[in-house]
C-alpha cells in the first residue's frame, strides 16, 4: 500500500524534506502545500529587503521544484486537520484582488510533517503590531523595500528643494535578524547614492539605529563575536543602542523604558519569533508560546502519524533545552525525517536513534564582504572564532548547501555563476 506523506510548509526545513523523499518515493506519495507560490531560503530576506537580492531572480517556483524532484505541490493555507480521519484542511488560494484561484481541499494523509515556520513575536509592546514591519514573508521583505525606496525619493526631493532630507531607520532586536539587516541597508544606501539619489549622504542622510535590550548586540553568541560586530556596524556609521528596552511605538518614534525616544520613518520588528497562530487551532499538544510539542524523534506528542520541525518545533535537547530556531535545525531534522519516512513508506523499523542536534556554530553577514561567527569543533566542544573573507564565504555556503539540496549540485553551481555574472551587469540593489 502506497503511503501518503504530506510536508505542510516549504520552508528551511519542509522543502528539502519534501525534494529529498520525493526523489526516493516519487509524486503520488509526497505532497508538500504551501501559502506561497515560490520559495526563498528565510535567512536571506534582510538581503531582499535592502534590495541587495531580487525575490523575481531568486525566487524558486514551487511548481518546478515540484516536477523536477518529483512530489506533488498544492498551493493553499492548513487551516485545520481532522485528527481522527487524517485529513488535512486547506484554504481556497486567492489571487492579490481576492479572486478564487484553487478552491479549499481536503489531503488526506498516512503521515503528516507540520514545518510552517514562525511569525514575529510583539511582546505586547503597544504600538508594535500597527507601526513596524518584519521580516517573515519575500512579501514583507518586498514591502519593506518598497516604503525604503518611497522614502528616499521623497528625502532627495526635499533636498532638492533646499531642505533637509533625511530617512531615519529603526531596528529594534540585535539578534541575527537585526544586524544582519542594519548592515545590508547601509551598503544598500551607499549604492542608492549613486542611483538617483545623489543629493542624500548615505551615511548622513540615512540615519540606521539598532536598538538592543540585553547589554550586548547577538547575546546568545560568544562575547568575541558580539563585540566584532558591534565594531563593524560602528565602522559602518550605525548607531547601535544596547540595554533598550522599547516600551511604545508611534507613527513617529519609538520610545524606551527610560523614556528615550527614536525618532523614526521606518521601524523593523526583529525582537522575537512565536508560533503561527493556526497551530493553536490543531488540536495538537503546544507549549505555552503556542509551538507544537515533540518528543526527541520529532513525533508531536499524543500522535503516532504527526511530525513538526524547525520553528515551529519545540524540540527537547538532552541538556534539558530547546533546539533553537534556526535554519541549521531545520535542516537536521529534515535529514532526519528523510530517514525515518522513507522507512516508513517502506514498512521497514523505524531506526530507534533520536534526534539530536549538533550546533556546527553561528555565521552573522555584515553586509556582502564581511561575516563574524564562531564554528563548533568535534574536539574538546571547541570554538573558533572566525571573521572577514573566510567567514563571508562560508555564510555564503550555507545557502547553496540548501539550494544544492532542493536543486542538485549542477544547477546550483550554474546558478551561483549566473548570480556572480548578473551582479556584474546590473546595479548591487533594485532599483525598481
Ligand atoms: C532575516 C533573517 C536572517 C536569518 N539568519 C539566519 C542565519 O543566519 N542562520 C540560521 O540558522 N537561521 C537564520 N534565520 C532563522 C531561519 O530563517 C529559520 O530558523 C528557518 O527558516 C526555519 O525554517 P522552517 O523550515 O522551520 O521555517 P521557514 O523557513 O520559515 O518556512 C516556513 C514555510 O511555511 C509556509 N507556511 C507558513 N504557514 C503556512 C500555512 N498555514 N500553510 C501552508 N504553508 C505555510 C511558509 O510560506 C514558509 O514557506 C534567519 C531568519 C531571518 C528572518
Amino acid at each position: 500500500m502506497q503511503h501518503r506523506i504530506v510536508i505542510v510548509g516549504g520552508g528551511a526545513g519542509g522543502l528539502e524534506l519534501a525534494c529529498k523523499l520525493g526523489r526516493k518515493l516519487g509524486a503520488a506519495q509526497v505532497t508538500l502545500v504551501d501559502q506561497q507560490l515560490f520559495h526563498i531560503w528565510k535567512p536571506s530576506l534582510h538581503e531582499v529587503a535592502a534590495g541587495t537580492l531580487d525575490i523575481h531572480q531568486e525566487g524558486l517556483s514551487y511548481q518546478m521544484l515540484a516536477h523536477d524532484n518529483r512530489f506533488t505541490f498544492c498551493f493553499g493555507a492548513m487551516t485545520g486537520i481532522d485528527l481522527a480521519a487524517k485529513q488535512l484542511q486547506v484554504a481556497a488560494a486567492l489571487d492579490d484582488t481576492g479572486e478564487e484561484l484553487v478552491p479549499a481541499r481536503v489531503l488526506p494523509f498516512d503521515q503528516l510533517v507540520i514545518s510552517v515556520g514562525s511569525t514575529a513575536n510583539h511582546f505586547n509592546v503597544p504600538g508594535a503590531a500597527e507601526h513596524t514591519l518584519s521580516l517573515n514573508r519575500p512579501a514583507d521583505a518586498e514591502h519593506f523595500r518598497l516604503r525604503m525606496l518611497k522614502l528616499l525619493t521623497a528625502a532627495e526631493l526635499r533636498k532638492s528643494a533646499g531642505a533637509e532630507g533625511q530617512v531615519r531607520i529603526v531596528i529594534i532586536g540585535g539578534g541575527a535578524t537585526g544586524v544582519e539587516l542594519a548592515a545590508e541597508l547601509r551598503e544598500a544606501s551607499v549604492v542608492h547614492s549613486r542611483y538617483g539619489f545623489r543629493r542624500l549622504d548615505p551615511h548622513r542622510d540615512v540615519q540606521i539605529t539598532l536598538l538592543e535590550g540585553a547589554d550586548r548586540i547577538l547575546a546568545p553568541l560568544p562575547e568575541k563575536v558580539s563585540s566584532a560586530a558591534a565594531q563593524l556596524l560602528r565602522e559602518r556609521q550605525v548607531t547601535v543602542e544596547t540595554g533598550c528596552r522599547v516600551a511604545r511605538i508611534t507613527p513617529e518614534q519609538v520610545e524606551d523604558a527610560t523614556g528615550r525616544v527614536f525618532a523614526a520613518d521606518l521601524v523593523v520588528w526583529a525582537a522575537g519569533i512565536k508560533a503561527p497562530d493556526v497551530l493553536g487551532t490543531l488540536g495538537l499538544p503546544t507549549t505555552r508560546s503556542g509551538l507544537l510539542e515533540v518528543g526527541s524523534n520529532l513525533l508531536v506528542k499524543e500522535q503516532t502519524d504527526i511530525y513538526a520541525l524547525g520553528d515551529c518545533a519545540a524540540c527537547p535537547t538532552a541538556d534539558g533545552g530547546w533546539v533553537p530556531p534556526r535554519a541549521q535545525a531545520a535542516h537536521q531534522q529534515a535529514s532526519y525525517l528523510v530517514k525515518v519516512l522513507t522507512r516508513r513508506a517502506m514498512d521497514q523499523a523505524v531506526p530507534s536513534q533520536p534526534y539530536v542536534y549538533k550546533d556546527h556554530g553561528s555565521l552573522v553577514s555584515i553586509g556582502t564582504q564581511n561575516s563574524v561567527g564562531n564554528l563548533m569543533g568535534n574536539l574538546f566542544r571547541s570554538t573558533w572564532y572566525v571573521q572577514g573573507l573566510l567567514a563571508r564565504t562560508m555564510y555564503v555556503s550555507l545557502h547553496l548547501m540548501h539550494h544544492q539540496a532542493v536543486l542538485g549540485t549542477l544547477r546550483t553551481g550554474v546558478l551561483a555563476v549566473a548570480r556572480f555574472l548578473v551582479k556584474r551587469a546590473t546595479p548591487l540593489v533594485k532599483l525598481h
